[in-house]
């Protein structure tokens, strides 16, 4: 699926199609479809004619090829899941509604979009050599290949149409700068108002790759509240330090962060990028001297990309870090307001573990988007009962106090999984592991670090060692 004929096929099916769009007659969904293969969520196997794709009756959620296996399906399992599904398909409508609103959003048979096909189009998909979009299309959706983003300017990095892209340097682009933040009438509360205040139109595929940095946004803005657009002012400015875990395809785009610095005013942020995918990054700038990374093997604590908003959008800066370790540790815990992630998986990972502990113990906000509803909620439960195997003070209501909602910057589109139809999208839905009470900054005394220190090391140490 990664090779290069692959995505020069794909890439002509969708010229074909986009050329089908410009003529007035676009192919409709069912003559040219690039759905996935149903899969029987009961015996697993493929749903080929003769057979017919059939649904669960009651949630709509779940794909069977024949009524023994639905009937088969629904006593071993599907009867405790069934009626969740029905409430995380109340989703569906809105979701496929945001993608709707692109004039790429093309929703296939099945449901699903196809991002290859979106990249197409755009002539951004591809292997290394892509700019921000180096990232493999087709099944390796976590890829690390991208080493040109660093000096690199927007339209080297973006590979689009300069009216399709959303600059950050405005000394060559004055009327694409956009307003002051909080100024704009309504904020940037989602899609429409990001494309609008940034001046680009919908046809842009920005959303496809700002969603990485639009939802670190969101959870830091709206889910954890450690700052806010309104926070900073000329006379007091604010400083944010935050780590940014699990990184992986968004090291193919770091300039894109620097998105932070105009969305909020009068900051200094200061962000660090942690976990295997760094590390794996740095083993291989060792070969590529123009990757952003090789700054880390001249001085590891000089930061590997910066940038400074212009005055008029409240001349904030933002700092980005590349993390030498694997593994999270809490010791850089005193000056730390935050950690996210994105598309984490907290409970699919076992190394999540020492952080969602960490973050607990120390009241270090934390939050992090996963691609579904229900293994969202699966994954808080989870996380509270660890919490409380480890004999953390549990907040009195999981839903209030480490809520589960949809991220309006959420990538559009649909995710293929031929089993199931729930909404299942990168960035889909946002979770808060750990959260302090609004408006308070966190407490830090050297006292408690220490002991917190302690802690950790004496619980995960081993753990830690062992993973390095
Ligand atoms: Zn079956
Ligand atoms: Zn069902």
């Amino acid at each position: 699926m990664d090779d290069p004929m692959y995505f020069g096929v794909t890439t002509k099916d969708a010229k074909e199609l986009l050329r089908a769009e410009q003529s007035g007659k676009p192919i409709p969904a069912g003559k040219f479809d690039f759905g996935v293969d149903a899969v029987c969520a009961g015996c697993r196997e493929f749903i080929r004619p003769p057979k017919k794709i059939s649904r669960c009756s009651a949630c709509k959620a779940v794909i069977y090829c024949s009524g023994q296996c639905a009937k088969r399906h629904w006593t071993c399992s599907h009867k405790s899941l069934c009626s969740h599904n029905k409430r995380h398909m109340q989703r569906l409508l809105k979701t496929q509604n945001v993608l709707k609103s692109f004039p790429w959003g093309r929703l296939e048979t099945d449901g699903t979009f196809n991002l290859d096909i979106a990249r197409g189009r755009f002539s951004v998909l591809g292997g290394s050599g892509y700019g921000y979009w180096s990232h493999r299309g087709g099944t390796a959706p976590h890829a690390v290949e991208g080493f040109e983003t660093g000096a690199s300017s927007a339209p080297y990095g973006w590979k689009l149409s300069p009216e399709f892209i959303p600059y950050r340097d405005f000394s060559k682009n004055e009327g694409r700068r956009p307003l002051l933040v909080t100024k704009f009438d309504g904020g940037v509360v989602d899609w429409d108002s990001w494309y609008r205040w940034r001046k680009i139109p919908k046809i842009s595929p920005a959303a496809l790759l700002m969603n990485f940095p639009m939802s670190v946004y969101h959870m830091l803005v709206n889910c954890l509240k450690v700052t806010s657009p309104n926070a900073g002012c000329k006379s007091r400015r604010v400083n944010l330090n935050f780590h940014l875990l699990g990184v992986e395809v968004e090291l193919n785009f770091v300039p894109l962060f620097s998105e932070l610095a105009l969305l909020l005013p009068f900051h200094d942020i200061q962000m660090t990028l942690v976990g295997p995918g760094a590390q794996r990054l740095l083993d291989k700038a060792k070969n590529h001297p123009s990757s952003i990374a090789i700054r880390c093997f001249s001085s590891p604590s000089s930061p590997i990309f910066t940038y400074s908003a212009p005055a008029a959008c409240g001349s904030s800066t933002i700092s980005i870090y590349l993390s030498t370790t694997t593994m999270w540790t809490p010791d850089t815990y005193p000056t730390l307001d935050a950690l996210v992630a994105c598309n984490a998986g907290l409970v699919s990972y076992h190394n999540w573990l020492s952080v969602i502990s960490a973050a607990s113990f120390m009241h270090l906000p934390f939050a992090s988007t996963e691609y579904m509803e229900p293994t969202a909620e699966y994954q808080r439960d989870h996380i509270l009962t660890l919490l409380k195997a480890s004999g953390s003070e549990l907040l009195e209501d999981p839903a209030i106090n480490h809520p589960i909602e949809l991220n309006p910057f959420h990538c559009p589109g649909q995710r293929a999984i031929p089993m199931f139809r729930l909404p299942n999208l990168s960035n889909g839905f946002t979770v808060v592991v750990h959260k302090t009470p609004e408006g308070e900054r966190r407490e830090t005394s050297d006292e408690l670090d220490a002991a917190m220190k302690g802690l950790f090391w004496e619980l995960f140490g081993s753990d830690v060692l062992n993973c390095r």
